[in-house]
């Protein structure tokens, strides 16, 4: 947006009370603050927004949008832009894949072999070409709900494509990702979020090769963050707690 007036001190104090808000969470359900990362939630905010927010001391953020990501990602590598890592959190196109590695430094949105398979043959395409040959981090989302409209493999298929995927050489799997139930019912939101914790220790105690690192849970939106950190989150996803309602799609 051209001469978007942006007002820092209240993005600050919004990410203040963010922060309260997941420390309060974890406290009440008797949990070390420490444990739960805030992620920030970017879709629709102008790269200038974005830029503001990282020096308010954001230092995790998730693009839904492979184009949004993109035309953030250079404000976001300007010299003295403070540290960061920058999250894929949407669906992925796989024609998006090149555009999201470029960016991002881990994909949640891992829902199918074929998508890792793409993911895992990208990175080393980008080893070849001098990039550094790290491999990717990546979560396998779950659709904990069962909603039709929500992406992710079924639960029953979690533990399965979170093995393949921990084969994968140039691919790190880091843990699950969900989105709740999308109901006002705490205790349907709890069960789909106490599924995921519940497929996280299936996977770490398969003992299956590159899964032994997969211990984050991305779990818990400004609507229900606290019942996610109940749950065992280790990181929630917040966009309208921190920049106020988004404009109707
Ligand atoms: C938008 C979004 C969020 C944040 O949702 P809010 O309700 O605005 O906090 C979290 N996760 C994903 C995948 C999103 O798309």
């Amino acid at each position: 947006m051209v001469g978007e007036h942006i007002d820092t001190g209240q993005l600050a104090a919004n990410l203040a009370s963010a922060r309260q808000r997941v420390a309060d969470a974890a406290r009440a359900a008797g949990r070390d603050p420490g444990e739960v990362r805030l992620l920030l939630a970017v879709k629709t905010q102008s790269a200038d927004v974005v830029r503001a927010v990282v020096e308010a001391g954001a230092d995790l953020l998730g693009h839904n949008r492979a184009q949004e990501l993109a035309a953030t990602g250079p404000a976001l590598a300007e010299p003295g832009t403070p540290p960061h890592e920058m999250h894929f959190i949407g669906h992925l196109q796989t024609n998006k894949i090149n555009q999201v590695l470029r960016w991002a430094g881990c994909v949640q949105t891992v829902d199918s072999l074929r998508l890792a398979d793409k993911l895992d043959a990208a990175v080393s395409r980008r080893a070849a070409d001098g990039a550094p040959p790290e491999p990717l981090d990546v979560m396998v989302q779950v659709n904990t709900s069962g909603e039709a409209t929500k992406a992710g493999v079924a639960p029953e298929r979690a533990v399965e494509l979170a093995s393949a995927v921990g084969r994968l050489k140039h691919l790190r799997l880091r843990g699950l990702m969900t989105i709740g139930a999308h109901t006002p019912e705490e205790a349907v939101v709890r069960a789909s979020y106490d599924d995921l914790a519940a497929l996280r220790a299936e996977i770490l105690a398969s003992g299956a090769p590159g899964t032994d690192g997969a211990g984050e849970l991305s779990m818990g939106m400004s609507a229900d963050l606290e019942t996610a950190v109940a749950a065992g989150a280790t990181m929630v996803r917040l966009g309208t707690a921190v920049f106020g309602p988004r404009p109707a799609p």
